[in-house]
This record gives C-alpha cells, sequence and structure tokens, in this order.
C-alpha cells in the first residue's frame, strides 16, 4: 500500500490508539524519544508495559496494603500535589499528620500521649533510622557525661529486616544480632543479657519478625533488663520494630503488653501502608515521652514560611498517604480494625488447617492472635520425601498468579525452607479456597512431572499439563 494512504487511513483511525503511529513503534529505552506522543496513546503504552508486573492482590509474600476502598483513590487523587514537608502552606494536612501521631501514642499507651513527639516517615525503614539515631545521640550524651569514650556503639537485636542492617552500617553501629537457632526462632531475654553492655545503644524487639511473623517477648526482655539495671545500674533502653505488629496487636490483643505500657519502651514505629491499611508510602515513629527525642536531631527551616521543625531523612513528600491514614482512622476505629483483622486471621487459620491436608506439611506458624501477625507459614515434615521441594511449588503457583515466598531460614538455618502467606486487608475465605485449590492443582502436577527430571525430547516442546485428567486443567 502506498505510503501516503496509510498516512490517510491513519488520520481517520485516529481515536484508535492501536492504528496511531506511536503504537507500530518501539518505545524508548535507554534515550529519551525525540517528539511528544499524544497523552492517551502514551498512557496506554505505558500500562500495557506494566502487564508483566504480577496482581498485588495475589502477592500474598508481601506485608504492605494491596487493596484500598475507593474513598482513599478520591483522597490520593485530591492531594496529589501536596506536600507534606510544607507544613506552612499545607497546614491541615500538618494538623492531620499531628492527629495521627497522637492517635498512635494512645494506641500503644504513652502517658503523655497528647504531649509527646512523632513523625510520619515513607515508611518502617525511615522510622527506624530514626528511632536509631535518638538512641544512639541519648547514648552518646551519657557516656560524654560519664566522661566514656563513645566511639563504639552496638545494637542489640533478634533476626531483623534489613532497614536494621542499614542502620547499623550507614550509621556506625555494631549490630549484635541474635541468631536463628533450631528451637530458637526469635529474641530470648537470656540472649539478650548475654549480648547488652555499656557501649548498647538499645536493645530492639520485632513485633512480626520477618522470618517467622512471631512477636519477640518484649515484657520478658524488659523484665531482664530491669534487673540488670538493680544489679549493675546500667539502664538500658528499648525501641520496638512494630512494623506489622504496631497496627494488630493493638487491635486484636489489647492485653498483651509489648507497648509504652513498659517503661523501658521508649520509641515505636510501625508502617502506615502494611496492617495501618494505607496506601504505600506511609510509616510512623512515636516516642514515649518528649524527652526522648534529643533536641540537637530537630533542625527548624524556615524557608517555606513560619519556622518549622523537621527530623527526618527526607524533605518532600506525598502528604496523600497522610491524610488517607487518618481517614482510615476515623473511617474504621476501634472496631474496624478488629473485625478486618479477626477475618484476617481466621482466614489464616483456615488456609494453616487445609494445607497440611494437602502435602506431607506441617505449619511453622499457625497465625495464632496471640503469638504473631495475621500469615502463616509451612514447610515439608522433616524426613517426607514428596519428590518436590517447597520453591518448586512456590515456582509451580506462579502459574496461577499466585506469589508466595519460599526461603530458608537464611542466614542460621539453611536445611529448612518454609513458605510463608501473609492474608492482609482485601483477601477473602474466597480467594482463600482459590489459593488452596491452585495449591492442590500445583501439587498434582508436581507428583506427575517431578521437579528436576528433564523431560523426555518429544516433550521439550509441548506444553506438559496433558498428563493430568481433563478437568484438572487450569483454567
Ligand atoms: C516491613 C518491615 C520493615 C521495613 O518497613 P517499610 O515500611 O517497608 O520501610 C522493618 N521492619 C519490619 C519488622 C518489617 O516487617
Amino acid at each position: 500500500m502506498a505510503l501516503h494512504r496509510r498516512h490517510d487511513i491513519r488520520a481517520t483511525m485516529d481515536a484508535d490508539i492501536y492504528a496511531t503511529a506511536a503504537a507500530d513503534l518501539s518505545v524508548p529505552k535507554y534515550r529519551l524519544g525525540e517528539n511528544a506522543l499524544r497523552a492517551d496513546v502514551a498512557e496506554a503504552l505505558v500500562r500495557d508495559e506494566l502487564f508483566r508486573d504480577g496482581n498485588a492482590r495475589q502477592n500474598l509474600a508481601t506485608f504492605c496494603q494491596t487493596w484500598v476502598d475507593p474513598e482513599i483513590h478520591q483522597l490520593m487523587d485530591l492531594s496529589i500535589d501536596k506536600n507534606m514537608i510544607d507544613k506552612d502552606e499545607y497546614p491541615a494536612t500538618a494538623e492531620l499528620e499531628s492527629r495521627c501521631v497522637h492517635i498512635l501514642a494512645d494506641l500503644w499507651h504513652s502517658p503523655k500521649a497528647a504531649d509527646t513527639l512523632g513523625c510520619s516517615t515513607t515508611g518502617s525503614s525511615e522510622a527506624c533510622m530514626l528511632g536509631g539515631l535518638a538512641l544512639k545521640w541519648q547514648w552518646r550524651e551519657r557516656m560524654r557525661a560519664a566522661g566514656k569514650p563513645t566511639d563504639k556503639p552496638n545494637l542489640v537485636t533478634g533476626p531483623v529486616q534489613v532497614c536494621w542492617h542499614k542502620f547499623a552500617r550507614y550509621f556506625d553501629v555494631e549490630l549484635r544480632e541474635i541468631p536463628l537457632a533450631p528451637g530458637r526462632l526469635g529474641m530470648t531475654a537470656e540472649e539478650v543479657l548475654k549480648r547488652v553492655d555499656t557501649n548498647t545503644i538499645g536493645v530492639m524487639p520485632t513485633m512480626g519478625v520477618t522470618f517467622t511473623c512471631q512477636y519477640e517477648p518484649v515484657a520478658e526482655v524488659a523484665a531482664a533488663l530491669d534487673r540488670l539495671q538493680g544489679e549493675t545500674g546500667l539502664d538500658i533502653p528499648m525501641h520496638v520494630d512494630a512494623a506489622s505488629g504496631g497496627f494488630t496487636a493493638p487491635f486484636i490483643e489489647p492485653g498483651l503488653r509489648w507497648d509504652f505500657r513498659i517503661p523501658r519502651v521508649r520509641s515505636i514505629n510501625a508502617s502506615g501502608h502494611k496492617f495501618g491499611l494505607a496506601p504505600l508510602g506511609v510509616g510512623w515513629v512515636v516516642w514515649q515521652d518528649r524527652a526522648d527525642l534529643p533536641e540537637d536531631l530537630i533542625f527548624y527551616v524556615n524557608y517555606l514560611g513560619g519556622n518549622m521543625p523537621t527530623f527526618a531523612l527526607n524533605f518532600s513528600r506525598p502528604g496523600g498517604q497522610i491524610i488517607a491514614q487518618y481517614y482510615l482512622f476515623m473511617r474504621l476505629g476501634r472496631e474496624g480494625y478488629r473485625q478486618i483483622l479477626r477475618n484476617s486471621y481466621e482466614t489464616a487459620q483456615y488456609i494453616g488447617r487445609e494445607i497440611c491436608k494437602l502435602g506431607p506439611f506441617e505449619l511453622a506458624f499457625d497465625g495464632d492472635s496471640r503469638k504473631g501477625i495475621p500469615a502463616i507459614s509451612w514447610m515439608i515434615k522433616s524426613g517426607a520425601e514428596p519428590g518436590y521441594s517447597l520453591f518448586d511449588l512456590s515456582d509451580r503457583l506462579r502459574v496461577y498468579g499466585w506469589q508466595v515466598a519460599a526461603y530458608t531460614m537464611l542466614p542460621d538455618i539453611t536445611d529448612v525452607v518454609v513458605i510463608r502467606v501473609l492474608i492482609r486487608h482485601g483477601f477473602s475465605r474466597d480467594m482463600a479456597d482459590m489459593l488452596l485449590e491452585d495449591t492442590k492443582r500445583s501439587i498434582a502436577h508436581l507428583r506427575t512431572h517431578k521437579p528436576g527430571v528433564p523431560l523426555a525430547a518429544d516433550e521439550g516442546t509441548t506444553f506438559t499439563h496433558h498428563a493430568l485428567p481433563k478437568e484438572k486443567l487450569p483454567v
């Protein structure tokens, strides 16, 4: 066809994105293109690029929120241009941030909840850095006052999320991480006492350990540190990484003591975008008392108007997530959070019971709300030889769109593989049944097609699920 004819046809097809010239060219990958594209065409092309991402709600490996209600979409859109750092220009957003801080301080039983300090962050990682820095500054002051050297700070933790490894390296603090051991999947008072000394800036337990989903025994560790202080005078503060647990335990296990009811707990962080149910991009850190945050760490800036205090690693940040967090507090209240969590725990426990009927599995974590967050993890029973590994199962579940994490308890226990499934807001019982059905199909497939056994030459190029009965075919 003559080229000019093609252009004519294209002009009349203008409304159809896939008939435009742009849709017929490869998109820029390494260099900025020379020309502009129609907005709807560019949007469609970008949208199509995203096809290969997983479906977020089927991602059961993440702790982060993957479902938000339509009202949150509206509030996020409304606030897309609000910079939360600019508290003079956006005083209402600043006010909502401040309310969230005090609500959390109260939820976590700060004795001075209406007066204490805290702030929003990008997530728990930044919140942990700020909590850790406050501990380091306080420790250094204590050491200086006592005329002691300040060059060898250390932090005692259980098996931690990577942000604490970052904190230790970025801010030059020795990380004394209690290793996982068979039969000991987290911090214990005894192991803490073996590691603390005058250079310990703090002890940091986790509420909802990444590897095990479990709560570490904050109250027991605090009691041990109380005894240590009684015997030696050494007064070691605690920060709790409650990235997940900060939004689960207060609602579902209000009697569990892990927060500011324990005087030794001086600061707490949590991820608003995990069980806080806010969209991605918000975390919180709160100090038990104003005095726990050294004034020296706060900067005052006047170039946005007013004289604004700031303690953060970032400067400009979107305000929408904070606004959404406040909306959720108002919308759900304690009862709303409790009900959502109750469903999540019940769904987790249900999957735990059912999964063990499908193969030679046993639970590593059963979704007990007294012990941890709404999740389950399972492993292959010791001695069982099903002919496939949990890595194979995880891999096979991807065929149906599910992303479940299979991992070893690195770095200390490398011979136990677990699969972990997080249950979050927006994951219904019906979805649990879909997951179980697909797990059953995956196991049937792995039994017939043993992983690691090369296919016969004539099978190599054909689709391999023909050995399954017809009604079991993936749909
Ligand atoms: C998720 C998580 C973090 C990091 O939080 P982000 O909000 O992803 O930055 C830190 N600690 C624990 C225990 C976590 O689960």
